[in-house]
């Protein structure tokens, strides 16, 4: 259940309502509230609430609208918000903004290396990604890496060398953030901060994230084997901390062949299209693990409909420090950005 709050309700109106809900929630701690689509909203578990409750609640002075969303997840739910949210990337940087989800344009294609390893490299494949027409430079500073023996990233260097990346090319900067007392950090240096697959139920993390004081949006990557339910209250945890700018990425789940690094579910685009209003993109690299793969489940991805492609791109991948089987050039970058472009117009 989400109660939107009236605009110009009185704080006297506002702390009645207040207390009525603790008393029929039973809470103990004060209701949080949240902005979204230019309301203030409070999104409760109102499974046991009857329709007199509803009745009452609709009658208070503060309230503006009770919307009843029957699935687990409300605040991100298409019931509550039927228009697509688009996410802006880059706003208050000397940057391009770069919006995700408008459904007019062509899909916001992110790339660059799976882990920023040393300035020349980062600095070469900005400026190869931004000729081949990328929007976002993609690249990790912390890497949760299986194994403790492999490259883990170069940490705060590595996030300065994407400031530096963002500066040369102008290119917003995507990274990701492993853990909640770094999120602050990473936000001074990113534009999207992005949450891995292992991450994804990290509640702590998704919380810190939604109230990242920079607000930056948050790319959120499906984990290794979530339904598409747990995805989807895990968007809502960022969302009900106060950022509504969830971006939702699609990376492939585990199954049992090892012939591909995961299986790509690409279904779940137009579906989640209609549970949520929030936009989604797909990962072809991690759920591919194979580089020849690349350039044509991202075709199949715009197909589907998804709002963008995020792509790991090396200017060698053979001595790539991370994920090099599933590195494409700059130059297949480059056939990607232009297949989706028309494949986009050929779609509307
Ligand atoms: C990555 O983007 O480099 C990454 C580690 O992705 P995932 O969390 O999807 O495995
Ligand atoms: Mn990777």
């Amino acid at each position: 259940m989400i109660i939107t709050i009236h605009p110009q309700a009185t704080s006297e109106e506002r702390a009645h309502l207040m207390s009525l809900l603790c008393r029929m929630t039973g809470s103990q701690r004060p209701i949080s509230s949240t902005q979204i689509a230019n309301r203030e909203v409070i999104a409760l578990d109102g499974g046991h609430l009857d329709a007199q409750a509803q009745n009452l609640l609709q009658q208070q002075n503060a309230v503006e609208r009770v919307t009843v969303v029957k699935t687990p997840y409300q605040l991100v739910s298409r019931a509550f918000k039927p228009e697509s949210t688009s996410v802006v990337i880059g706003k208050n940087r000397d940057c391009t903004s770069v919006i995700v989800g408008d459904t007019t344009a062509s899909p916001v294609i992110m790339a660059g290396p799976c882990a920023v390893e040393n300035k020349e490299q980062l600095m070469e494949t900005a400026l190869a990604v931004k000729e081949a027409g990328a929007h976002v430079l993609r690249g990790g500073a912390f890497k949760p890496r299986t194994s403790p023996y492999q490259f883990q990233g170069l940490g705060v260097d590595g996030l300065h060398l994407l400031s530096d990346a963002r500066d040369e090319t102008g290119l917003p900067v995507v990274t990701e953030v492993m853990e909640p007392e770094m999120v602050e950090v990473v936000a001074q240096h990113a534009d999207v901060l992005q949450i891995g697959a292992r991450n994804m139920q990290n509640f702590p993390l998704l919380n810190a994230a939604g109230r990242n004081s920079h607000k930056r949006p948050v790319l959120l990557k499906r984990g290794l084997s979530a339904t598409i339910d747990e995805w989807l209250l895990a968007a809502e945890y960022i969302v009900a901390a106060g950022n509504p700018n969830v971006i939702l990425c699609e990376r492939g789940i585990r199954s049992y062949d090892p012939q591909t690094r995961n299986v790509l579910d690409l279904t779940c685009v137009p579906l989640l299209q209609q549970l949520t209003h929030l936009p989604i993109i797909v990962d072809p690299s991690h759920a591919t693990g194979r580089s020849e793969l690349v350039p044509v489940m991202s075709r199949a991805s715009i197909a589907v409909g998804a709002s963008g492609l995020i792509i790991e791109v090396h200017p060698d991948p053979n001595t790539a420090l991370c994920d090099g089987k599933q590195s494409i050039t700059p130059a297949q970058l480059q056939k990607i950005v232009h297949e989706s472009r028309m494949l986009t117009h050929m779609l509307q």
